[in-house]
């Protein structure tokens, strides 16, 4: 919808979307474009065979936009990328394809499953697939609207028994942060990845009706700060305090990423581990802090101002040495030390006890506050929710910053065409991107090539 009525306000304002409009007149021109490519990293990157599904059948097209096959009803295709080429097949029928990619889409939009060649995973998902070859295998791309995407990653990152109005502060956090981070995996051929280096997404197979609820409640509704859009930041448990980011990232001045604490005692998970001193060296070694091997004691030299460990001191042979919280936490693990709220103590007989609070890297929305804050007796609404983890942000609708100058439309296309370039979005935040790559970027995408062209201002410094 946003998306259509963006369309046409470019349509009115930019000759190139008036010109576009006209040329895909009467091919359900200038729908709802906005489309990610979420590379499907929990599927691996050189997966050798996989098998597509679709309830109402599916067509295969190779990049040039031919189709290479198409099935009826439920009928699976199998597509196996062996020696620089697709093999597809259906039933006896079998055809090859060069690459380098080929695009799986639904006939009548229902979602596509995803099958693994022995049948021990499957996975269903809206829009599009990608297979894209590789040097070895083929790697999956998701190509999918903005809001279905959204509506995976609430269901995959929060927990549908959460209250309602926790799931509409998360979905509206997870659009700030798609859109605000869009085109971090460029490199890779796609935009966002589906794992938490980026924001988890589980496609259909997660959706839950209330997340589903709390999306479309908020659609369009993302954080802006000063004009711009918000580089918001969520983790699961912030132990009581979340983090100030300018303390972990100097650099970055971010004023709504600054420590809150949540206005009432919250149940937020305490953890604790041991181990001996020689054991802990190891893992601190082989976790590539070779500066340990000697290491004869820890504790903590650093905190912030929320209480996590920004520096940790090590007693070695050669003196002591000072490494940076986070270092630690990732040679011994994330699942290990699950925040650096933590403290440590070192028994007489060499045993270092590690005893923590929280989980993640505690900065922005903490979803288990949220989930406290939208309880009784406080039961906080998303707007009170969203003001709490980020002090000075605004909630506007994309349509409000897309007319403010924040979202560009560039020029809108059709996206019922076939192949990959075809169905190309983009948006190109032009602070990560010196002006020679915008150049090639648009470039390889001119002819026809997006759905959708938006350029999203990011704050400086993220
Ligand atoms: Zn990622
Ligand atoms: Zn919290």
């Amino acid at each position: 919808m946003l998306y259509r009525w963006l369309g046409k306000t470019l349509a009115k304002l930019s000759v190139v979307a008036v010109a576009l409009c006209v040329f895909s007149a009467g091919e359900g021109a200038c729908e709802d474009g906005l489309l990610l490519r979420v590379g499907l990293a929990s599927w691996g990157f050189s997966v050798k065979s996989i098998v597509f599904s679709s309830a109402s059948g599916l067509k295969l097209f190779d990049a040039s936009g031919s189709m290479l096959l198409e099935t009826e009803g439920d009928e699976c295709i199998r597509l196996s990328a062996d020696g620089g080429v697709f093999v597809t097949r259906v039933g006896l029928q079998v055809k090859s394809s060069p690459g380098p990619f080929v695009v799986a889409v639904s006939r009548a939009s229902d979602a596509i499953t995803i099958q693994s060649a022995d049948n021990k995973r499957a996975r269903r998902y809206r829009g599009k697939i990608e297979a894209r070859l590789k040097p070895v295998g083929m790697q999956l791309i998701n190509i999918v609207s903005l809001e279905d995407y959204i509506m995976g990653v609430v269901s995959a990152e929060m927990p549908s028994s959460y209250p309602l109005e926790a799931l509409k502060a998360q979905a509206i956090t997870a659009r700030t942060y798609a859109l605000a981070n869009f085109g971090k995996h460029r490199a890779e051929d796609f935009d966002l990845c589906d794992t938490s280096h980026c924001q988890t997404y589980n496609g259909v197979s997660a959706e839950t009706p209330r997340a589903a609820e709390a999306v479309r409640t908020t659609e369009e509704l993302v954080l802006t700060y000063e004009g711009k859009l918000a580089s918001v930041m969520y983790s699961s448990d912030c132990g009581g305090a979340t983090q100030d980011i300018s303390e972990v990232r100097p650099n970055v001045r971010l004023p709504y990423l600054c420590s809150v604490t949540e206005p009432m005692e919250i149940p937020h998970i305490t953890w604790e581990f041991s181990m001996s001193l020689p054991e802990l060296k190891e893992k601190l070694v082989s976790g590539g802090l070779k500066q340990c091997a000697n290491m004869s004691a820890i504790s903590v030299a650093k905190i912030s101002s929320s209480g996590r460990v920004l520096q940790f001191e090590i007693v070695t042979d050669s003196g002591k040495i000072q490494i940076e919280g986070h270092k630690v936490r990732s040679a011994l693990g994330l699942s290990l030390v699950k925040s650096l709220l933590l403290t440590v103590e070192q028994t007489q007989d060499g045993i270092v006890i590690f005893k923590g609070k929280g989980a993640g890297h505690g900065i922005g929305l903490c979803q288990v506050g949220t989930k406290w804050l939208a309880s009784a007796p406080t039961n906080w609404s998303y707007e009170q929710i969203l003001e709490h983890y980020f002090p000075g942000t605004r909630l506007q609708s994309l349509r409000a910053i897309s007319a403010s100058g924040v979202v560009r439309v560039l020029k809108t296309l059709p996206q019922n065409l076939p192949t990959d370039t075809l169905q190309r979005t983009s948006i190109v935040d032009e602070s990560r991107y010196n002006s020679e790559s915008i150049a090639r970027h648009r470039q390889s995408e001119s002819g026809c090539s997006l759905a959708f062209d938006v350029r999203v201002e990011a704050p400086d410094g993220l």
